[in-house]
Order: structure tokens, then sequence, then C-alpha cells
């Protein structure tokens, strides 16, 4: 019996100091708080009142958790509540360590530690948890998937936080200080909902979901008026309290003592003071929290605004592109309308091959034009991507130096190409792009140069038993670039104006050689003087090949098949088209049928023997791509190419999955163009 009765002192003076430790809570004086709540354990563990140590090793936990030094004892404590909470097998209050675990490590973004307590918190939670508890677990998973970019999963989460904190609050069982709490809720998951927004760049809903935020802030403020509430809290569990002293009184009846009614008066005496001291603090820390989120909020929204900013200028920039894209374009394109309407007028012979002559150049550009800004917007978009085939560097160097020959007839230049003896000439790596590279800066110093020279230099700067570090250099002796130019030459549509020359070009040449090098994680170095020249060079890593034996079928001029009895059928629903194909090939003596579509071209192939055919592949009524797949149901080996103004990229792996053998890109280079012709009709001849 008076064991009992000390006991329940023991439990009521617990109690007792954990009020006072939490006013102090309330009002930042951690220090005394902390000891309060250390009292109150002493007695708690005489007491052996587990409901209490398991509420206080989660009070101190927050305490603990505050400070840096003091942190690791803080995370100790919470596990020691959650392992008490787990002996008592009171599901709640297990919850609550484990929340504010999750809560600490997603405040420290330690993403991974946070999900190791949310995980089992959340298997825990059932329909009976509090409103609370779901809300605040929702809540924190949603920032926990929002670290790891999980955004379906974390708007999920957070729109279930949202639902639950906003059918609270209009709740009217909870009281003022509840629905404070669930604005509060409210307000931080509408602060992960603006950054999972601006995550995703959509900063429109990011600053829409800020505003909310800042709105479920002001609300929670408003209910909360503070000081009342902690009042009337205090009075509460003061009453409490007063209720089990006065239990404890009239249990002790006999032995009550002066000595006991003296330390309850000293200790609500002292809860009284406390009250009033948490008026005044907590008013002055409620300004000070007001300007503080003030700032933050003013904070974030200059980010945002700077963000919007941000993407405006992209906006404008695509747009100024884009016009001066199509001014490039109509340039050229109005040259062609105005020379063709001319050369329909003119009957004089001599002026039509002049004005033939103008046209072909117009088209060229154009032509030159479309295929540089195409390669700069897939570069720019990530579109292309290093491949990796044998070459050999020597063979790509002299072809590309041929292919430009009449550039270097026309101003009367000479070429030099010098690679160096240690290279094994054939190399692993992305020759298409290089052969860009080098088209381009070759193609300048035979533009920019006039009866002089042109180096083309390859030297190993370094090469070990798998691969070799090349440096390119581009060299000539031509009219040279001012040193004021140097750095924007390498920009979209940068030219040096010349006042005595019109060089023709789109001055996207370069552009497009800095972001094709920059893919290989190198740079383009550039020295040159006006009247004596421009260097350019850059560094390229190859891995060295193994050779591989030449191809049998490697030019059509090569077989040894005639092409004076072949018959192609050509399947285009252009008419100029058809007659260009047509006297193309009869030019080299094959036989030609048109169709106009793929339903005709069906019937056709049904009816007659053709040796190859050539398929466009946007046509109306069936397009080439579906005739091609009609006509291998009862034709197999029939050659059939793809005739197109399509991208190759986008469209090579289609036509050959539908049973085509090759895809030529329109406009076409006509060595290439009967080459495929040949190899395909060669390889059914063959069989
Ligand atoms: P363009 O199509 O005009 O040649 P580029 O981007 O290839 O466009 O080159 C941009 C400009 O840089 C050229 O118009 C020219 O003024 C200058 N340039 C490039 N290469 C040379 C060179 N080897 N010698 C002199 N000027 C050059």
């Amino acid at each position: 019996m008076q064991n009992a009765q000390y006991n329940n002192d023991d439990k009521s003076r617990g109690y007792i100091y954990s009020i006072i430790a939490k006013n102090y809570e309330i009002n930042d004086d951690y220090d005394k708080a902390e000891s309060n709540y250390k009292r109150a354990l002493t007695h708690a563990r005489s007491s052996k009142s587990q409901i209490l140590e398991t509420d206080l090793y989660n009070n101190l936990a927050r305490i603990y958790t505050k400070h840096n030094i003091t942190r690791i004892k803080g995370v100790e404590h919470y596990i020691k509540s959650y392992e008490f909470a787990l002996k008592l097998n009171d599901t709640s209050r297990m919850i609550r360590p484990l929340l504010n675990l999750g809560e600490y490590y997603i405040k420290r973004n330690d993403f991974d530690s946070s999900y190791e307590y949310l995980r089992p918190a959340r298997r825990l939670i059932n329909e009976k948890s509090s409103s609370i508890v779901k809300t605040k677990l929702n809540g924190l998973l949603g920032r926990y998937f929002l670290s790891v970019r999980r955004y379906d999963k974390s708007e999920e989460y957070i729109d279930k936080a949202i639902s639950y904190a906003q059918h609270e609050t209009k709740n009217k069982e909870n009281n003022d200080e509840q629905i404070s709490t669930y604005y509060e809720e409210l307000a931080s998951a509408f602060e992960t909902k603006s950054e999972l927004y601006r995550k995703q760049k959509d900063y429109k809903n990011a600053y829409n979901y800020q505003k909310k935020q800042h709105e479920n802030v002001l609300k929670s403020k408003d209910f909360k008026k503070l000081t009342e509430l902690q009042r009337a809290n205090i009075k509460y569990e003061v009453d409490v309290i007063g209720e089990k002293i006065k239990k404890a009184e009239s249990e002790k009846k006999e032995s009550e003592s002066e000595v006991l009614k003296w330390r309850i008066s000293i200790i609500l005496g002292i809860i009284l003071i406390l009250i009033s001291l948490a008026f005044l603090i907590s008013s002055y820390r409620n300004n000070i929290q007001k300007k503080r989120l003030n700032n933050d909020l003013i904070d974030k929204n200059k980010e945002l605004i700077s963000a919007k900013e941000t993407a405006e200028q992209v906006s404008t920039l695509k747009s100024q592109f884009i016009s001066t894209v199509s001014h490039e374009l109509r340039t050229p394109l109005y040259g062609v309308i105005g020379l063709t309407s001319l050369l329909m007028e003119n009957p004089d012979q001599k002026k039509k091959t002049e004005y033939l002559e103008s046209l072909k150049f117009s088209g060229d550009y154009l032509l030159a034009l479309i295929n540089d800004v195409l390669q700069l917007s897939k570069i720019e978009t990530n579109e292309v991507k290093l491949e990796k085939v044998s070459f050999d560097i020597r063979t790509l160097i002299e072809g590309i130096v041929n292919s430009l020959r009449t550039k270097q007839k026309s101003n009367n230049n000479s070429v030099h190409i010098n690679i160096d003896q240690n290279i094994d000439t054939t190399l692993l790596g992305d020759s298409v792009r290089l052969s860009q590279i080098l088209i381009n800066l070759i193609g300048n110093a035979l533009k920019f140069t006039k009866n002089g020279n042109i180096w083309v230099n390859v030297y190993c700067v370094e090469h070990n038993e798998d691969s070799y570090v090349l440096r390119f250099v581009i060299k000539d002796d031509g009219i040279g670039i001012p040193k004021s130019k140097q750095d924007t030459i390498f920009d979209n549509f940068a030219q040096v104006k010349n006042d005595n020359q019109e060089y023709e070009g789109t001055g996207l040449g370069l552009a497009i050689v800095k972001k094709l090098i920059h893919l290989h994680d190198s740079e383009i170095q550039i020295s040159s003087e006006e009247g004596k020249g421009s260097k350019f060079h850059f560094d390229l890593t190859y891995e060295k090949a193994v050779k591989q034996k030449e191809q049998s079928f490697q030019t059509g001029e090569s077989l040894s098949i005639g092409t004076s009895n072949f018959n192609v059928l050509i399947v285009d629903d252009n008419k100029i088209n058809q007659i260009v194909t047509q006297n193309i090939l009869k030019k080299k003596g094959y036989t030609c049928n048109i169709a106009s579509n793929g339903m005709d071209a069906i019937e056709m192939v049904k009816s007659e023997k053709f040796d190859l055919i050539l398929m466009d592949i946007n046509m109306p009524e069936m397009n080439g791509l579906e005739a091609t797949k009609v006509i291998r149901t009862f034709n197999s080996n029939i050659p059939i190419i793809a005739l197109t103004a399509v991208e190759e990229g986008e469209v090579r792996n289609q036509a050959l999955s539908v049973g085509m053998n090759d895809v030529i890109i329109k406009p076409y280079d006509t060595q290439q163009f009967f080459q495929s012709i040949m190899r395909n009709i060669s390889k059914v001849k063959m069989i």
C-alpha cells in the first residue's frame, strides 16, 4: 500500500515535470526543457509508468535532435521510445517516433535513412490511425519520393496528405489548434507540390502551389492565436494534474503533510508564472517567425520569377532562330521561283544556260541550308549519338578532298595531305561525323583561299595499345580572319563581312563543326591572321581497329553486269520527281515504268517483270511502306529501294523492317544512286 502511494506520487511528479518541460520547450528554452524532461523520466522510471516513459523518450529525442552535438543521442532516444511502445504493443505510440525519425532525416536530406523509418510506419498505419498521423506520413512519403525523382508516386502521396488535411480543416470536432496544425500540414504539402512542379520545369503550376502554400501558412496563423491556445492547453493539462494531485491527496489523507501542500502550491505557482512568460515570449517569437516566413517567401518568389524569365528568354531565342532561318530560306527560294519564271519566258538559249546555273546555285544553297539547320537542331536536341565503325582515315580524307575537287579547281588551289606514318590508318570511330567536320573545314579553306595552298595534316599526339589521340590541322594561306571576329565565327549564321567578294555559305558550318567536336569531348582551336591565312586544329581519340577485308561490292562501276536490259519500276506521286528519276536512269540505259501510288505499283508488279523497284515513301492512298509489305507477300526477291526525302535516321529502320533492301535519300549523289541499284540487282542475279 505504502509502495503504491509512493508510486502514485512519482507518477504525478513525472507528469508535472513533463508539463513544465513542455512549457520551456514551447518557449524555446531547450536547456530547461531537457532538465525537466529528465527529472520527469526519473519519476516515470521509479513509478514504472511505461507509457509516460515512452512519451518522455520521444519528447527528449525531439529536444536532442535540435542540436548537432546531441542529435545522435536524439536518434537513440527515438529508437528507445519505439522499443518501449513495441513492448507495450501500442501501435500509435510506435508510429510517432518512426514519423519523427523520418522527418528528422528528410530535414537532413538523408532520404534513404528517412525511408527506413517511413516504410515501417506505412505498414503500421491503418484505418483507425489518427488523421494527423495519416496526413504527416503521406506528406513525408511525398517528400521522400520527390527526392528520388519518382514524381508520380510523390504526387500521389502529397495529394493524399492534402485530402486528409483538407477534410480535417472542415471537421467541426477539431479544435482551433488542431485545425491550425492541419493548415500547417497543407502548407507543407503545397510547398512539396510546388517543388515537384518546379523540378519538372512547370513553373506556372510551381508558382500557383507556392501561392497556396502561402495562403495556408496564413490560415494556420489565424487559427493559432498561439498564446490563448498555449494557455488553454496548459490550463487543461494543469487541470488533469490537479485531479491527479487531488486523488493522491485523498489517498494519503491520514499522512497528508504540510510539505506536500507546500510543494503543490509551489508547482502551481511556477505553472502560473510560466503561463505568463509563455504569453510574452510567444508573441515575440510569433513576430520573428512571421518575418522569417515572409523573407523566405520573397526569396522563393524571386527564384520562380527568374526561372520564368529564363523560360521566356529561351522561347524568344527560339522564335528569333526560326525567323532567321525562315528569312535565310526565303532568299534562295525567291531566286528559284524568279529564275524559273524567267526561264519560262525567255527563249534566248544563252540566257537560259546562265539562268540555269543561277537556279542550280540557289537550289544547292537551299539544300545545304536545310541540311545544316536540321543537323544543328539534331545536335542541339541531343539526337546525334556517336557511332563506332571501322574506317580508313587516309581513304576518308582523300575521298573528301576528291569530292571537293571542283571547288579546288575553281580557286586554283593545291591541297597537301600529310598523315603521320605512325598511324595505322584503320581506326574505329564515327567516320560520318569526322567527314562532316573535315568537309566543312577543308571546304572553307578552299573557299577563302585563291591561288594558294591548303594543308590537311594528321599527327599522332598520344597512343597506347588500344587507341590513338590524333591531332587534325587544317591550314590555308588564304584571306584569314580578323582577330575581332575569331570568337564569333563559331556562332550560328556568323559570317565575316567582306567588302570585295561574295562568298557562298550558310554561316552554320563552323557552328556544326564546333558542336560535333564537343560531342567527341574536345575543342576546336583557331589561329589566323588577316591576309596570311587560317589554321584550325583539334584532337580526337580513336580506337585501333582490325583491318577488314575489302568488301566485294564496293562500287557499282566495278560490277561486271551490264545495265542495258534492266527494267526499273519508279513509284512516285510527284510528277517532277518521276521525270527526274526516269531521265537519270534512261541515260544509263535502263528501261523504266512509272506508278503514281502504292496500289498501282502492286498491280504492275503482279502483271509485269521488273528487276528493281524505286519506291517513294510518302504517297497518297497507299504509302511506300504499306505497298512494300503487300509486294513481299507474293514476291520476296525483287529488290525494293526506298527513294525518299525524309531524314534517313527516321526512316531506315522502318524501311528495312517492312522488307525494303536499301534507302536512298533525295536529293542523292548519282554515283551512290547507281551503286546502290547495281549492288541490289547483282545480289539477286548472283543467287
Ligand atoms: P560559311 O557557310 O559562311 O562558310 P562557316 O560557319 O563555315 O559559314 O564560317 C563562318 C565564317 O567564318 C565564314 O563566313 C568566313 O567569314 C569565316 N571563315 C571560316 N573559315 C575560314 C577560312 N579558312 N578562312 C577565312 N575565313 C574563314
